[in-house]
């Protein structure tokens, strides 16, 4: 037994080390990869139920790595977020989306607003709006072209960095809206202090609505509450006819989904929003 726990240290200790190589490795790959190229936005476009028209897109960031290939989001941003790297990132991310949006209404498209996704230590630096500022500036967009989305538990964790913070962002027209709402468990009153305009309802909620009575529920309350502080919705992860069709009963500002579109590269996002302004 005894032997057999040694054995056990070394297999556990040697995962470890090969755990940390990994994380360097792809640490030194992510803080070259800004300038290599090898980031690219996708857009996926957002739809108002009310008046059947797209007045938005969520830019999602893709990694175009040599090694790997293409890898999600979701298995490198933690990582960017740990060591600080989701700074020069996110800020990539920032000024692209704001080039794009420009781009596209310079070449006479409909103006739509384009919203990015902000982790919490974006939010943490001090001079963050004077970040956004400078952007906006440089790329000649006007603020509110431009939507931020914050999620519910960096938002409660900084409410008092935030609140400022939001509040500067606010002034200068900037759109913000709460992402991956009701899974942070914060209340909707607690959110309304900040100066936000905007709740998006997480997708897994939306996943199971139309066979699960709970996460039903959860979202209709979701939506009356945030409408009673006049606050829009937005529904992502929307797949199915009976989704919508719920929340076109429950009054849903805005959805996004597989149903209306996967995220699209950036020519294919410009067809679309070519391709609607003609119907
Ligand atoms: P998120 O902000 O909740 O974005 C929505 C995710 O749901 C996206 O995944 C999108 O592709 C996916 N999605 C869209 N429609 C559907 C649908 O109908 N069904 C399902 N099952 N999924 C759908 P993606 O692009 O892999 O991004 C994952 C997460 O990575 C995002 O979640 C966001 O938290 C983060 N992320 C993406 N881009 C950025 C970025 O530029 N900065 C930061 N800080 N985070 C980002
Ligand atoms: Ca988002
Ligand atoms: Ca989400
Ligand atoms: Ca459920």
């Amino acid at each position: 037994a005894k032997e057999n726990g040694k054995n056990q240290m070394e297999i556990y200790s040697s995962d470890i080390n090969s755990m940390t190589i990994e994380r360097f490795t792809m640490e030194n790959e992510l803080r070259k990869a800004i300038e290599r190229n090898e980031f690219e936005l996708h857009y996926q476009p957002q739809f108002q139920l009310e008046n059947n028209r797209t007045l938005g897109i969520e830019a999602l960031l893709r990694w175009h790595s040599p090694c790997r290939g293409l890898v999600s989001p979701l298995d490198f941003i933690p990582l960017a977020e740990e060591t600080g790297l989701i700074i020069p990132i996110g800020n990539w991310v920032l000024k692209e989306a704001c080039r794009q949006n420009k781009e596209w209404i310079d070449l006479g498209l409909p103006p739509i607003i384009v919203s990015v996704n902000i982790s919490a230590r974006q939010l943490q630096q001090k001079n963050f709006v004077d970040i956004v500022k400078s952007i906006l500036e440089e790329s000649d967009l006007p603020p509110s072209y431009l939507c931020l989305e914050i999620t519910e538990s960096t938002a409660i964790k900084n409410v008092e960095i935030s609140m400022d913070m939001l509040r500067e962002l606010g002034e200068l027209g900037v759109n913000i809206s709460i992402d991956d709402f009701g899974i942070g468990y914060s209340s909707l009153a607690m959110l309304k202090q900040l100066p936000i305009s905007n709740v998006k309802i997480d997708k897994s909620f939306i996943h199971d609505m139309d066979m699960d009575k709970d996460d039903a529920a959860i979202v209709r309350a979701i939506i009356a509450m945030a409408h009673s502080l006049e606050l829009t919705v937005t529904a992502e992860g929307v797949e199915t006819e009976e989704q919508k069709d719920i929340l076109t009963s429950e009054k849903c500002n805005f959805v996004q989904g597989y149903l209306y579109s996967k995220p699209l590269t950036a020519k294919e996002c410009y067809e679309y929003i070519q391709s609607i302004t003609i119907k």
